[in-house]
């Protein structure tokens, strides 16, 4: 048996959320007649106190139809430097959107008023046109940090004031609002448009949604197409996602739980020079000179577990739904068994 600690999309749908799929009904989602895919983007506009979804193949398609959905060409999008629209979207908000980004630093990728307020620019026709301000919740580069709903309501409400729009990259906003207890509907009112993950912790096999307001809804719906993923019988998929949202978000206190003790357990090891704080379900931390991750990775992986590289000396760990207490245990004990 493998233990794949890679990423947490790389889950398969459990039996009863295949048995989910297997009885969807379904019809022609481009000529809106899905029934399975109207209840997912209804379920997900309720659940965020929002107007309306758009259901998508990934979460990259649903970031940047946000951002093109709020933009003009020769605009100016504000982020973390490390955030997912940047970094691994395949250079896309340059091509699809055709913008600029303004990158801060931010306290472990979130971002707040202090940084934004001196980067916006001022309507000279010499600086592109500051249009957006994009938060990443959890922050995957930074090791799953969350934002607490104080910080996301200072953040949104500043930009508002400043004539400026808002777009969250929620793939793991389940993840965070387990820490901070807070409801999914105190966050739609402070965005425009809203990109959540099925495919991540939640567990299902494909898909990303966006939630936004009823204004945008169909330039989003008209940029699904152009992107491509406009998709026909669909529902077979939104099925599994309908499932996820109702079986699986309670559960991921339990990867959280799993990521705290695997983290504890790899603080401790010789060969680890530093860990970042385990915030979520995303473990992220160095190697001591002079392991590198692939000799690291390659001496574990013959012991059958499987993690990342996630730069010249740093391995990530993401706890998921196919994870359990055995493979924990399994996983430190092969991790304490390691000699370099
Ligand atoms: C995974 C992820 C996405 C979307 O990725 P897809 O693989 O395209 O679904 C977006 N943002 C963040 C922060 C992610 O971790």
């Amino acid at each position: 048996m493998v233990i794949d600690l890679r990423s947490d999309t790389v889950t398969k749908p459990t039996p009863a959320m295949r048995d989910a799929m297997f009885q969807a009904e379904v019809g022609d989602d481009v000529f809106g007649e899905d029934p399975s895919v109207k209840k997912l983007e209804e379920k997900c506009a309720r659940l965020l106190g929002m107007d309306v979804a758009v259901y998508c193949p990934s979460g990259t398609m649903t970031n940047q139809i946000g951002i093109k959905v709020l933009t003009q060409p020769y605009d100016e999008v504000i982020c973390y430097q490390g955030a997912h629209i940047y970094k691994y979207e395949g250079g896309g908000l340059a091509g699809n959107s055709n913008v600029s980004v303004r990158l801060l630093k931010g306290d472990r990728g979130r971002i707040s008023v202090e940084e934004i307020a001196p980067n916006i620019n001022s309507s000279d026709s010499h600086y592109p046109n500051t249009s957006v301000v994009a938060l990443e919740n959890t922050v995957v580069r930074e090791a799953g940090s969350y934002y607490t709903l104080s910080q996301i309501e200072s953040v949104c409400t500043f930009a508002k004031s400043k004539g400026l729009r808002t777009h969250l990259d929620g793939a793991r906003l389940f993840n965070a609002l387990t820490e901070t207890g807070d409801k999914p509907e105190s966050i739609g009112k402070h965005f425009d448009t809203v990109s959540i993950c099925l495919s991540k912790g939640l567990g299902a096999p494909v898909g990303s949604v966006l939630v936004c307001k009823k204004e945008h809804e169909s330039k989003a719906r008209r940029m699904r197409k152009v992107f491509g993923g406009g998709m026909r019988q669909a529902g077979y998929l939104a099925a599994a996602g309908i499932y996820a949202l109702d079986h699986h978000i309670a559960r991921l206190k339990e990867d959280h739980h799993r990521a705290r003790t695997l983290g504890q357990a790899i603080a401790a090891l010789p060969f680890v020079k530093s860990m970042m704080p385990v915030d979520t379900n995303i473990v992220i931390f160095e190697l001591a000179s002079p392991v590198t991750p692939d000799r690291f990775l390659g001496e574990l992986s013959t012991h059958g577990v499987k993690a990342l590289a996630f730069s010249a000396t740093e391995i990530r760990m993401v706890t998921h739904l196919d994870f359990d207490d055995r493979m924990l245990e399994r996983t430190i004990d092969t991790l304490k068994k390691l000699h370099f």
